[in-house]
């Protein structure tokens, strides 16, 4: 605490993302990364965009990727908004879209950013409780509110519910923005990208770091009609109008022009999901059905703090929330086979 800080600053409990330890080589399955490079065509493009145009400023409306994103799902230009990530991208939205008074609504064990978003912009929020399978309660979302928020595929369970329940919450709020943040869409659940041109009210939120291997290079989108991202791009331009670097802006644009090499890690990445799921349960885990890449694991027989502890010291990473309802979990990242294949050994070691 610092008497220099804000009240805000003072008041909020930042979000707290996954360790990055470079204290060893760890097998890392806690920040749901994708086990695959990112496509060689992406890299190729960052190195040819890395040359003396880095003196000049990107352009602040990112046309061209704009473009191909509208392209690649039957979207306009005006219906696309980039930015710095897909966190950067929800904060803006919640910005832009969210206000103090009628609470907006999220489920109760959900991304840990949101009520971190809401505290900072002074949103108020209320929290819906997940059934006991942790599937998403449709109908709780039907009452009053500010406005909605939840992902599909829910993190950090993997839980996805189908587009008709996602259309439903639509439909049934149509003078509030929800928000569909689709952070995990491309591991098998179909896009609300879809209901876009039906409904005025959906903005879209999806990420080039999961399923395009690419959390280093900070891209998030959002997709909408019009309106929406004029109002995303108000904001933005409140606060830094060159969310994107050239470099950035080169490297998105060609994983979306790579669409081969993003089915191929994709196909990878669930069929191992689903390989190591069957595994687990095995083994006698409880595995929750995903969606994501990743999967939400616990035990009858061990508590989930003390299988994280010991695979620590193994050397391989998961993320444990010690949160209520889910403190007797584990979230583990979909990695290579052969990871996947050690974190198995090392799991039926532990139990
Ligand atoms: C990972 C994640 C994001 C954010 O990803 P960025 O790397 O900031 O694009 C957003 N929402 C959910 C639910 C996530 O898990």
């Amino acid at each position: 605490m610092s008497k220099y800080w804000s009240q805000v600053v003072r008041s909020i409990e930042p979000y707290v993302p996954g360790e990055q330890p470079k204290d060893k080589t760890y097998v890392k399955l806690n920040t749901n990364e994708n086990p695959y490079p990112p496509s060689p065509k992406v890299l190729a493009a960052i190195r040819e965009a890395a040359n003396e145009n880095l003196r000049l400023y990107p352009t602040p409306t990112c046309d061209e990727l704009r473009q191909c994103i509208a392209q690649y799902y039957g979207l306009a230009k005006e219906e696309v908004f980039v930015g710095n990530g897909s966190d950067e991208v929800l904060a803006f939205s919640f910005q832009a879209f969210f206000n103090p008074g009628i609470p907006i609504l999220f489920p109760d064990i959900t991304y840990s950013f949101y009520p971190v978003y809401s505290a900072l912009f002074h949103i108020d929020y209320k929290v819906v409780p997940l059934n006991g399978d942790f599937s998403i309660p449709v109908e709780q979302f039907f009452e009053n509110n500010g406005g909605i928020i939840f992902p599909n595929p829910n993190a950090p369970t993997g839980k996805y519910i189908p587009l008709e329940a996602v259309e439903a919450i639509i439909q049934r709020n149509t003078e509030q923005v929800v928000i569909v943040d689709e952070a995990y869409i491309d591991f098998g659940g179909e896009s609300a990208v879809k209901l876009i041109k039906k409904y005025s009210n959906l903005l879209v939120v999806q990420t080039l770091s999961k399923s395009r291997s690419l959390a280093g290079l900070r891209v998030g989108l959002a997709l909408g009609q019009k309106e929406l991202i004029d109002g995303l791009d108000r904001v933005k331009n409140s606060i830094n109008s060159y969310t994107l670097d050239q470099l950035a802006l080169a490297g998105a644009l060609a994983s979306f022009e790579d669409e081969k090499y993003f089915q191929e890690t994709r196909r990878k990445v669930i069929a191992t999901r689903d390989n190591f799921s069957a595994s687990l349960t095995a083994s006698g885990f409880n595995v929750i059905p995903s969606k994501a890449n990743f999967i939400f694991i616990s035990h009858s027989q061990m508590n989930a703090d003390e299988i994280y502890q010991r695979l620590r010291e193994k050397g391989i990473l998961v993320r444990y929330f010690k949160k209520p309802r889910i403190d007797n979990f584990l979230r583990v990242s979909i990695g290579s086979d052969e990871e996947m294949a050690t974190l198995l050994q090392a799991l039926n070691e532990i139990v």
